[in-house]
């Protein structure tokens, strides 16, 4: 035994012994230029060589390297090599731009909402420059975060008073806490909701210390099981926005006027709905969903509201609430609020967005997610058709098709909507969809996420900006070349 490994072992100390030593390889010009092209320091470099190093001794231990031999020079070539791609990995960000053709718009998965450029810009102002943050700039003396983008809300909601906080989870935890703490809260069952990521209403409302009264049935719950439900101890009348499902057939809800009605004969009983969504803009007008507008809200009646800034607002993650003065007042003094206020560079991207709002169809069509909900199916179709040309315009082998089909409104938001669309179905003679797929997720940069489906990779360019569709036909080129 032993006699027939010896040469092998000394075969494979003689090839570690000819390993260049790292003090070579710092001398080398290629070490500097790591240096540079990465802007990292020289230890850094240095760590990089010794780990891709100790990898190639190992695997030439283990008898599995089939790399050039130590002394080669290709050895050294492929030595840097290694390190450049291992610096890369190592310097780059693990949260990073994909191109979504899935065509669902507000992907959670995906981050919801892209921001308008106006809000990008005052993001970018507000991050590189000291802001009047909280200071008053009239007073010359200390102010409030909360005065920012509060005005725009209430231009655009037609509320007496607003504010903003981290999202619109932490907006109901607080509006239950502070208005409803100790105290009764009466919520139809047909409401206790569960949104993704294990918020559920009643566990959020165990939290803040109020009492779930639930009222009514799964199906139907009238006006009378309020009102019978209201007692000295009753705090709030709350309703929530079943946002992501619909109970169809046999139902009956109050409706809003109803409920703002039983809470304005009851003292001190406060009518709260929880919105969800938040819509400023009416989608119905485009035959889109029943998705309540939040001013229409307010006028029907609702004391306070709250909705997501990252839902069909089109803005960054944050939760808005708006509604009477009294109440608003109270929520900015309490202890949580500090808790779960928002940062600057979030107020910028509100107050951003919101300044698209107050411009009227013009500003509005320029948020993201809402051109890409009011993108029409034609519109989508002349450019899949665009996309199939500049595939097919030199060599391809892909087969191409355009298919009819229908795009989702996502982030658990208008769960029935459908909005026709058309789709590019693609196939490769050699891959199969789910291999073109992970192609298109580990290869191109970005990213590109795709539906896969009847046995083709299908993109809905709903949700593709017309200069990425370069990068995805780019993309699918660069496979077949390598
Ligand atoms: C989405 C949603 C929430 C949670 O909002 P986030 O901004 O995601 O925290 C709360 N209530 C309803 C009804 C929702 O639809």
């Amino acid at each position: 035994m032993e006699d027939k490994e010896f040469p092998e072992v000394r075969k494979v100390k003689d090839i570690l012994r000819q390993m260049p030593p790292v003090h070579e390889i710092q001398r080398d010009e290629r070490f500097e230029q790591l240096i540079m092209e990465y802007g990292v320091d020289a230890g850094i470099v240095t760590q990089t060589i010794q780990k891709v190093l100790g990898g190639i001794r190992q695997t030439i231990l283990n008898g599995e390297w089939d790399g050039p031999a130590p002394g080669d020079s290709s050895f050294t070539r492929n030595l840097f090599k290694k390190a450049s791609e291992l610096l890369e990995k190592q310097q780059g960000y693990t949260l990073k731009r994909v191109i979504n053709g899935t065509g669902t718009i507000l992907h959670t998965n995906l981050g919801r909402a892209r921001l308008s450029d106006r809000a990008v810009q005052h993001v970018v102002q507000t991050a590189q420059h000291y802001s009047n943050l909280e200071y008053n700039l009239e007073r010359g003396e200390r102010g409030s975060r909360h005065t920012h983008a509060e005005e725009l809300l209430k231009e655009i909601t037609g509320a007496e008073a607003a504010m903003v906080v981290n999202n619109n989870a932490a907006a109901v935890f607080l509006i239950l806490k502070a208005l409803a703490e100790k105290k009764e809260v009466i919520v139809s069952r047909g409401q206790l909701v569960e949104i993704g990521g294990s918020f559920r209403i009643s566990s959020i409302m165990e939290e803040s210390g109020a009492e779930l009264v639930e009222v009514g049935t799964t199906n139907k719950t009238h006006k009378s099981d309020y009102e019978q439900n209201i007692n000295e101890n009753t705090a709030m009348i709350l309703k929530v926005h079943t946002s992501n499902f619909k109970i169809m057939g046999f139902t009956e809800t109050v409706e809003t006027e109803e409920l703002a009605e039983i809470a304005q004969r009851h003292e001190g009983v406060v009518f709260y709905e929880d919105l969800g969504s938040g819509a400023l803009y009416d989608f119905q007008k485009h035959g889109i969903s029943d998705e309540p507008v939040i001013s229409e809200v307010l006028k029907k009646g609702a004391d306070i509201v709250s909705f997501s800034g990252d839902k069909l607002l089109g803005g960054p993650q944050a939760g808005l609430i708006a509604g009477r003065k009294d109440l608003i007042e109270i929520l900015k003094k309490h202890q949580l609020a500090r808790v779960l206020r928002v940062d600057k560079m979030t107020l910028a991207a509100i107050e951003g967005t919101l300044a698209d709002y107050a411009r009227g169809e013009t500003g509005i069509r320029n948020i993201p997610s809402i051109r890409d909900l009011l993108a029409t199916p034609e519109y989508i179709k002349r450019r899949a058709e665009k996309f199939i040309e500049y595939l097919e315009g030199s060599w391809s082998p892909y087969r191409v098709r355009i298919l009819e089909g229908t795009s989702q409104v996502g982030g658990g938001t208008m769960p029935d909507v459908e909005l026709p669309t058309f789709l590019i179905g693609l196939s490769h003679p050699k891959w199969n969809a789910s291999a073109l797929a992970r192609k298109l997720r580990l290869e191109a940069s970005p990213a590109v996420i795709v539906r896969i489906q009847q046995e083709e990779v299908q993109i809905d360019l709903r949700t593709v900006k017309e200069e990425e569709e370069k990068l995805v036909v780019e993309a699918l080129k660069t496979f077949c070349s390598q």
